[in-house]
């Protein structure tokens, strides 16, 4: 069977807002970037909406609280109340709950929204190694957040306190660049201790389960903009999924997916909700979409015909995915990606 992004779930071209009960979406590089909103995502968010598609954001940052968050997607007119905000915090507290007793003490390196989430599950978050902590629990502290912190959890861990991770993410975007994220906090601690935390936010099982748990979806769409966070998690949850190329993913890395990081279908923006996807069709050796067709030759792709961009590069996505079948595409796209001005 050839590997490509899909036409609508049932190959019906519907669009994904009616086909979905539930979009699952990621705030940074899809909804907003650097605090702003990013083209079409508010129109196309109140469309989806209307038609009776269930919104829910979800967010490897702890730092924030649900409220803040909710708050944040209003102010951009996208109007949004708590609940429908699910964040790494909330997943890592749950995790901790499950594994201490109840009431339990647990030591915090981070932020706010990771105090809130803990008191959620009935934990209490305090600051010190010193008050006999059954859990250490590390979230994005923002940057302020004091290096004698990192200190404090590193006596706690060393001494055999469970040890979690709201997440892992090496970096984080700011409006001046890329600054370092909680992954390499976590870092931090791992060098001093050798310790290995466990980890909540996606790609792994305990976002997606924490997500599912809040929003009741039946039929989600996860719809992200990174493959190694969004799309995986989505592939372990085996959902479905959509990339979206306002964010830090491009063509080539598209292309070079592996099976787990390959989404099953990919847009521009979040108008893409609000379509029916094309049909890729696999065409003699090549694969077509639109005016499109793409072929595996011996050491590159080949891109013929015209049309629309994303047709381009959905047929070669099914090339090269199933060319590459279960690795990673290793032939040169950068010629039929520039032809596609992507
Ligand atoms: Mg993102």
């Amino acid at each position: 069977m050839s590997q490509g992004v899909r036409t609508g779930p049932d190959g019906s071209g519907q669009a994904l807002s009616t086909a979905y009960d539930t979009a699952l979406l990621d705030l940074d590089g899809v909804v907003y970037a650097g605090g702003s909103a990013i083209a079409h995502a508010v129109e196309s968010l109140e469309v989806a909406r209307a038609g009776g598609m269930h919104l829910a954001y979800v967010t490897n940052n702890a730092l924030r609280t649900p409220d803040a968050v909710a708050e944040h997607l209003t102010e951009l007119g996208i109007p949004t109340g708590a609940g429908d905000v699910i964040t790494s915090a909330q997943a890592v507290a749950r995790l901790i709950s499950e594994q201490v007793p109840a009431g339990a003490r647990v030591l915090v390196i981070g932020g706010e929204g990771l105090r809130v989430a803990l008191r959620e599950r009935g934990l209490e978050p305090v600051e010190s190694a010193d008050d006999d902590p059954a859990a250490v629990v590390q979230g994005f502290g923002g940057p302020d957040l004091p290096w004698g912190r990192f200190a404090e959890a590193s006596y706690a861990v060393a001494r055999g306190v469970p040890w979690f991770a709201s997440n892992t993410d090496l970096t984080i975007p700011s409006g001046r660049g890329i600054a370092p994220g909680n992954g390499a906090a976590v870092e931090v601690v791992r060098i001093a201790t050798g310790a290995e935390p466990q980890v909540a936010g996606k790609p792994l099982p305990p976002m997606h389960r924490e997500t599912i748990l809040r929003t009741g979806a039946k039929r989600p769409l996860v719809v992200g903009d990174r493959l190694d966070t969004d799309i995986e998690g989505a592939f372990n949850g085996a959902v479905d999924s959509l990339l979206v190329l306002t964010g830090v993913t491009d063509g080539r890395q598209l292309l070079a997916a592996p099976p787990q990081h390959r989404p099953t279908y990919v847009d521009a923006d979040l108008r893409g909700l609000l379509t029916g996807q094309p049909e890729v069709t696999a065409d003699g050796d090549g694969f077509r979409c639109g005016g499109w067709t793409a072929t595996a030759g011996a050491d590159r792709l080949e891109l013929e015909g015209d049309g629309e961009a994303l047709d381009g590069l959905r047929a070669l996505c099914a090339a090269a995915w199933t060319a590459a079948g279960e690795g990673s595409c290793e032939l040169d796209g950068g010629k039929a990606l520039a032809r596609l001005g992507l």
